[in-house]
């Protein structure tokens, strides 16, 4: 063989490497809807043809999650409401039922800042509708009403697949967990179908498996002006991050904003937090816990993050302090350098103190 077609050859196999090389780290993007917002999958490491199978799945999954757990519009999560109302025993939807159990595990680590259970006030307030316009806040009286009625996961008895209500103020809204939950399910379909590097991304919270070609995921968290990126964070393995903030859903009345995060202890939105952004393994814990450190506030979120098993948290308050522990320190790179910060004890013993 001449040494030009040795050469030729051994070019040729380099720009198929290379070729092999570029296919496995070509991610493959899908986009939908999916619980009001969108959905973005991208996927990495297979075929243009599996991954576009696998986002077709995932597209009717989502559509099923979304009727299943619908606060309002008619379907399996309506009826559960109507027959908890009643206080009768019934047989809950599979649907419904899973999520109910982990719910209540979930609002009892919280102290129940975390608390399905008041569906009737986050209906009072107007949020379970789909446009918020022309919204005005409720009467004081029906919100202290709720309260005293106090519902609470624990009012539900759940034997097999029956379940019982014995308050008849509680009503479940699943609006803070549905979507992690949702994402979770979505995570194991994907690796049932052979995908192993991915991230499921809706509307911001989102969870990652794998890398993109061995070199983690890059992702963004939103600010809390609900334009822009607040920091970035490096994600490789498996897990997820998802932020509660003020800006999601709210109206303006008089001058005033009022947001869809309710704090159970008093009806009212919860104060003196905008946005909270947890990273934790699955996305089902991470969802329901962003919303209870939200609820929990500057003062009270290192309890409940405790409480509730969560190693890595970012609290941004009313005046713009980033309150976060050691570890979600060490990894998060915050987009503007003069953001003031405030950085917590250790939340596990494992944890360093940060000097
Ligand atoms: P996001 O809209 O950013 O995903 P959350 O995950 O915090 O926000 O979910 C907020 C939704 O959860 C509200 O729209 C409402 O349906 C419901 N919700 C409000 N307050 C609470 C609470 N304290 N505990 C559980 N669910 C709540
Ligand atoms: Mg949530």
């Amino acid at each position: 063989m001449s040494i030009a077609i040795r050469l030729s050859l051994l070019l040729l196999a380099a720009t198929w490497l290379l070729g092999a090389c570029e296919s496995t780290e070509q991610v493959h993007n899908g986009r939908f809807l999916a619980f009001g917002t969108l959905t973005d999958i991208s996927i990495a490491g297979t075929s243009r043809e599996q991954a576009e199978s696998a986002i077709a799945a995932l597209e009717e999954d989502f559509a099923l999650m979304h009727k299943a757990w619908h606060a309002w519009a008619p379907g399996p999560l309506t009826r559960t409401n109507n027959l908890l109302a009643e206080g009768v025993r019934f047989a809950a939807p599979p649907s419904v039922l899973t999520l109910m159990q982990i719910s209540a595990r979930l609002a009892r680590q919280s102290d129940n800042l975390f608390n399905p259970a008041i569906g009737r006030l986050v209906k009072l307030w107007g949020f379970q509708k789909d446009t918020i316009e022309n919204q005005r806040p409720p009467d004081d009286a029906a919100i202290a009403r709720l309260v005293k009625a106090n519902p609470t996961m624990q009012d539900i008895t759940i034997d097999g697949i029956h379940a019982r209500s014995n308050n008849p103020a509680l009503q479940l809204d699943f609006g803070a967990i549905g979507k992690g939950y949702g994402i979770d399910l979505a995570i194991e379909h994907l690796r049932e179908m052979g995908v192993e590097n991915a991230i499921i991304n809706s509307g911001g919270d989102l969870r990652a498996i794998g890398s993109r070609g061995g070199r983690p995921w890059r992702i963004a968290i939103r600010s809390p002006s609900g334009a822009g990126a607040l920091g970035f964070v490096h994600v490789s393995g498996d897990e997820s991050v998802f932020t509660s903030g003020d800006y999601e859903r709210n109206y303006l009345w008089k001058g005033r904003r009022y947001h869809h995060i309710i704090d159970p202890r008093n009806g009212y939105p919860a104060q003196g937090t905008r946005s909270v952004t947890v990273i934790h393994h699955n996305a089902t814990t991470a969802d329901a816990a962003a919303t209870a450190l939200f609820v929990a506030g500057p003062k009270d979120w290192h309890r409940i993050a405790r409480r509730m098993g969560i190693r890595y948290v970012l609290l941004i308050d009313g005046n713009n302090v980033a309150h976060m522990n050691p570890a979600m320190a060490e990894r998060i790179e915050l987009a503007d350098k003069d953001q003031p910060v405030n950085i917590s004890k250790p939340l596990t013993g494992q944890e360093k103190e940060k000097k």
